[in-house]
């Protein structure tokens, strides 16, 4: 696929491996090196039997140790095998630190190419089908972290919907920054953790009413929807006082504010 030292980074998709692109499944079976972040699919593997699969991932934050470790092993490798494939969960140019690891490659004198992925947030979307633009109220999308370096969390109101990566772990802290930013109480918010696997889940909140979400989505990673994307179809506004409804779906738990 590519000539000696050359990195293929792939997006693997949110979850199930079937979620791969078949441009990044191809690569992926000429692969002789795979290094893999945590949050990939195991069953990936079975597209390069032949590689050697190599861990590299880390969840949220990673101090900038790991990265320089993750950035050194890449050119080493690149260096001594052919095809090597950089393999991201996701999409790699979203929170992917892509942008280090195409540097240390370029700094080496190595090149690459980037094979995109569904991210997170687009796989939320599908699962439970709110489309994150709507016509007429929903123009504008953004992808965020609320989290700043330091640990802090920081939410802004920059498009009518957006999508909050990172935020898993505090939801509640996140309604706070929410509202401090400007969005209305009863703005519709929707969480959804392991998008893209078959046991994802679903909840449907208000940016008041985030922090109820914590313990339904625990441990696991999350997306938070919010705004004109987040509501229900046909909803144009929360009620006031919503009620949590298990609603059973097949190979899906979903808990539903309306
Ligand atoms: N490059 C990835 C994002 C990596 S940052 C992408 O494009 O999706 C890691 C964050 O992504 C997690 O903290 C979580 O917020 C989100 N995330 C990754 N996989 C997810 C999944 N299957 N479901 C929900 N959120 C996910």
């Amino acid at each position: 696929m590519a000539a000696p030292g050359h990195v293929v980074f792939i997006g693997a998709g949110p979850g199930a491996a079937d979620l791969i692109t078949v441009r990044g499944a191809r690569r992926l079976a000429q692969a002789d090196v795979v290094l893999f972040d945590a949050l990939t699919d195991p069953a990936l593997r079975e597209l390069a039997p032949q590689a050697q699969w190599i861990a590299v991932g880390k969840r949220g934050y990673c101090d900038s140790t790991g990265q320089a470790s993750i950035n050194a092993m890449l050119v080493h490798w690149a260096q001594r095998v052919t095809n090597v494939v950089r393999l991201k969960g996701g999409d790699p140019s979203v929170f992917g630190r892509l942008e280090e690891e195409l540097l240390a490659l370029a700094a080496a004198g190595l090149g690459c190419e980037v094979v995109p992925g569904v991210t997170a947030g687009l796989a939320a979307a599908a699962d439970t089908q709110r489309p994150l633009t709507r016509r007429g109220t929903g123009r504008s999308v953004s992808l965020s972290t609320a989290m700043t370096r330091s640990g802090d969390l920081q939410a802004g109101q920059r498009a009518d919907t957006e999508v909050f990566y990172m935020a898993g772990r505090q939801l509640a802290a996140l309604g706070r920054s929410l509202r401090a930013a400007g969005w209305p109480g009863e703005t519709a918010v929707c969480v959804v953790s392991r998008a893209g696997w078959p046991d994802r889940l679903s909840s449907d909140h208000s940016v008041a009413e985030l922090g109820a979400a914590a313990v339904l989505h625990a441990g696991r990673p999350t997306v938070v929807t919010v705004g004109a994307g987040a509501r229900a179809l046909g909803h144009r506004a929360r009620p006031a006082n919503p009620a949590q409804t298990p609603v059973s779906a097949p190979a899906e738990r979903t808990l539903s504010a309306s």
